[in-house]
């Protein structure tokens, strides 16, 4: 199995986070998200110590709350000393609504809007990852309306193009994200956002893109990321005191994804980071990460029931679901891999190739090709493993289809995160 909290009982069933998915299918209904809260919380825990251990004690981990974001992952972060980053005022209500304390925010996104700078100020944000000159000028005048200096970091574009989906890839130069550091844009920014009165400028943020299973491009953003930071020293006498490296470490979803040892790779960039430091004569930052998908996506898996099967002689095969892209558009939109299991019948031969689709009208509704399963029959259940990251966070109506449920499985006992949408639910805001 492709994650340590999956297995098979004895009567042939999938398990997942110590339960009967069969069972779960059963008491919960199709199609719903389970989330192991234990596996999250495991996962928060090698961040923070190997983080602890790499960078010093003020170092820590942020969650990428856009990966799986509700009331009660908020509350979890806050149990498990977390920050988070933010991307929208709708996660920073959701945040505030779980009794988040904001001082360990990050708010980021390329274009937060004067609604979005002013609702995030009365919160009292804790820093704002600045994108471009429009928007630091917009965060200082809105500061200094309210007399307040807000911290912020400068959100940097490292040139870096690691190996990924070109769709999650963030950090190169023609990135929509963040100011370029090699055409001097970066080096002009500091410039101006040390002259504002405003403004405390804490130091630099750069994420390079998601579902990276390499080591190297993180290494290579670090040093690029430190040589800037000793140039500006050089230049403007400034020292940052933080410098954010983002999120992107890679999660396996299937047998030929390799296994990544997170604290690992943590201290490996630390070693990194140290030696650096040392070599550029600045003194070492607080470090910052940002994982998202590598807290919570094998902490997630979905359950479907089968429609029935369509068998095109000579083309291919095709087994229906009762969800898709309305709770899973990530095959439609990167083509991305995930293992498939039919739950009820996990032990018996995989010996029918075929296209798992949604149920919406679109033709690209589909949640993964060319899979081996047994040959479903209506009613049997299927599991997508790997689903807590990116899945309910990008959930739509589409179709007017009500999205899952969340139900989260903890050590003693289980509870809704998230309640099934209902039909008078979709009608709410129709006039
Ligand atoms: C999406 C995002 C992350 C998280 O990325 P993962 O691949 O989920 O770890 C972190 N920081 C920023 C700025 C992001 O946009």
């Amino acid at each position: 199995m492709i994650c340590n909290n999956l297995g098979i009982n004895a009567v042939g069933h999938l398990t997942f986070a110590g339960r009967d998915t069969v069972e779960l299918a059963k008491t919960y209904g199709t199609p719903a998200y389970f989330v192991d809260e234990e596996k999250i919380r495991e996962k928060c825990r090698i961040y923070k110590a190997a983080m602890k251990e790499s960078f010093g004690g003020a170092s820590h981990p942020l969650f990428a709350s856009k990966s799986l974001c509700f009331k009660r992952l908020y509350e979890i972060m806050k149990e498990e000393g977390m920050g988070v980053d933010i991307v929208s005022s709708g996660e920073l209500y959701t945040a505030v609504a779980a009794g988040f304390p904001l001082e360990e925010a990050y708010f980021h996104g390329n274009n937060k809007t004067d609604e979005d700078i002013r609702f995030a100020m009365d919160h009292h944000m804790g820093h704002f990852v600045c994108d471009n000159m429009e928007e630091l000028e917009a965060i200082d005048a809105e500061a200094g309306k309210r007399g307040i200096v807000q911290k912020i970091l400068l959100r940097l574009a490292p040139g870096i193009d690691p190996h990924t989906q070109q769709k999650i890839n963030t950090g190169r130069v023609d990135s929509k994200f963040g100011v370029g550091i090699e055409t001097g844009q970066a080096e002009a920014a500091v410039g101006v956002v040390l002259q504002k009165k405003n403004i405390a400028l804490c130091g630099y943020h750069c994420h390079i893109g998601s579902q990276i299973f390499e080591y190297e491009p993180f290494c290579d953003a670090a040093v690029i990321m430190l040589k800037f930071a000793a140039q500006m020293k050089e230049k403007y006498g400034y020292e940052a005191a933080e410098i954010n490296l983002g999120g992107g470490m890679g999660v396996r979803y299937i047998e030929g994804h390799p296994e990544i040892d997170y604290a690992e790779n943590i201290r490996g960039i630390g070693a990194l980071v140290a030696k650096t430091c040392a070599e550029l004569g600045i003194r070492m930052p607080t470090i910052l990460m940002e994982p998202g998908r590598s807290i919570v996506a094998d902490a997630g898996l979905t359950l479907y029931t089968v429609g029935g099967t369509k068998v095109i002689p000579g083309f291919k095969n095709y087994a229906s679901i009762d969800g898709g892209m309305p709770d899973n558009p990530r095959y439609t939109l990167y083509e991305s891999p995930y293992t498939v299991i039919l739950a009820n019948r996990a032990t018996e031969e995989a010996d029918f190739n075929c296209t798992i689709a949604g149920r919406c009208c679109e033709s690209g509704d589909l949640i993964q090709e060319n899979v081996n399963i047994p040959k479903p029959v209506r009613g049997d259940i299927l599991a997508v493993l790997t689903t807590g990251a990116y899945n309910y966070s990008m959930a739509s109506n589409y179709n007017r289809i009500p999205r899952p449920p969340v139900i989260m499985l903890a050590k003693d006992r289980e509870y809704v995160g998230v309640r099934r949408e209902s039909f008078a639910d979709l009608i709410l805001n129709d006039m």
